[in-house]
């Protein structure tokens, strides 16, 4: 059934319910646009940004997505974090979107990459090769098993076909380019991180595992059945052979992909055992106290690697619950005890108001300033490639 929806129900139904109640095997990344008159298209713009960018702001249906038992995270409806904080509220979302004094930056509309990998179809062994597919997406090879992260290969980070959070460069290795992908880990609901278009093109080719917190796994198969999702909770670990396991873990975050939907499904973060020793993979985070990084160091350290977020945090009155900034994100590197990190969460969808290349510069300085060598902590570019 289709709830009320205002203004935005026919809109609902040509670009999100149809896509939603049909089973496409195959998802085309660049659907054509419907028409929209420029004022409902305004106001669609900058709440699909809001929406991306980790808001409470959204849409989609009443689709029950988890009915398991209470835990001292899941309240019989919703998930709640008892170290973390409430989404904005709506109030606050216009607020920072039309309220006065906003300092956005506008990004240049095409700023491409120097770099474009082409991965090697294994690697074996100890060697744990990283490469930045863009924004929050990774391909980590090791052990003979090839892992995607967060993959967003669709044009936009968005609801919608047609307006949202649009790429400035194109994914570091080409859709076609990639190796067969055994696993996928998806991190929570956002749409800069489950991007059921890849889902399905992944799941046509490859049908690999997708390993989700709870609840994502009905979003997944709800888009198409074909994507074989399976849900965890925190601190499940999950053995994913060849020697490699990853344990979910919770994080500073939150979840909604629709108006009725907030935090009733799980966010998480990923430790990934690999034979080079544990990568802690945090998505989407915000530093509150420090509290999550330290319990990862002291139940999974000692960590030979951390993946950490630096974007999408201008404003910080608004964006701070949620996203660290790199300062903060240097702070998390100290807390976990990472040997070395990488940065990511920048430079391909524009979600937030600071400039495109503000959170790689704040990082340097940021590194500077705590004393932390510049080469321990780096900030790739889409197609860059590092090797432990
Ligand atoms: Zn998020
Ligand atoms: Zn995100």
């Amino acid at each position: 059934m289709i709830p009320h929806m205002g203004p935005f129900r026919g809109l609902l139904q040509t670009s999100l319910l149809g896509p939603m109640s049909g089973v496409p095997t195959t998802i085309p990344f660049y659907p054509r646009k419907p028409n929209v008159n420029p004022t409902r298209r305004r106001l669609l713009i900058a709440l699909a940004g809001a929406a991306t960018a980790g808001l409470s702001a959204s849409w989609a249906s009443r689709m029950k997505t988890y009915a398991g038992s209470v835990s001292d995270h899941f309240d019989g409806t919703h998930f709640f974090d008892p170290d973390g904080a409430s989404p904005k509220k709506l109030a606050e979302v216009l607020r920072w979107q039309f309220g006065g004094g906003r300092e956005r930056h506008k990004w240049p509309e095409w700023v491409p990459s120097p770099y474009s990998d082409t991965p090697p179809a294994r690697v074996e062994g100890s060697k744990v090769r990283f490469s930045f597919v863009g924004h929050a997406s990774w391909l980590i090879q090791t052990g003979g098993l090839n892992v995607l992260v967060d993959p967003v290969w669709s044009e936009r980070a968005s609801p919608f076909s047609f307006a949202g959070p649009k790429r400035h460069n194109d994914p570091g290795i080409a859709f076609d380019a990639l190796p067969k992908i055994d696993v996928v880990l998806v991190s929570h609901g956002h749409y800069d991180h489950l991007d059921v278009a890849t889902l399905s093109n992944l799941a046509a080719k490859f049908s690999p595992r997708v390993i989700t917190p709870l609840g994502n796994d009905t979003v997944m198969r709800a888009a198409d059945s074909a994507i074989r999702a399976e849900a965890f909770d925190w601190q499940d670990r999950v053995d994913l052979g060849n020697g490699i396991a990853v344990t979910l873990v919770p994080t500073r975050h939150w979840s909604a992909r629709g108006l009725f939907d907030r935090n009733k499904t799980l966010w998480a973060s990923f430790v990934l055992e690999t034979p080079a020793g544990k990568i802690y993979i945090v998505c989407d985070s915000g530093y509150g106290t420090g509290v999550h990084f330290r319990r990862v160091r002291e139940m999974h350290g000692p960590l030979r690697a951390a993946i950490l977020p630096i974007g999408a945090y201008e404003p910080r009155w608004f964006m701070k619950d949620q996203h660290m900034n790199p300062e903060d994100a240097v702070k998390a590197l100290a807390d976990c005890g990472a040997e070395i990190a990488l940065a990511h969460h920048h430079g391909t969808f524009q979600l937030t108001d600071e400039a495109i290349d503000a959170p790689a510069t704040a990082l340097g300085i940021a590194l500077d300033q705590a004393g932390v060598p510049r080469d321990r902590f780096l900030a790739l570019k889409p197609g860059q490639v590092m090797e432990i």
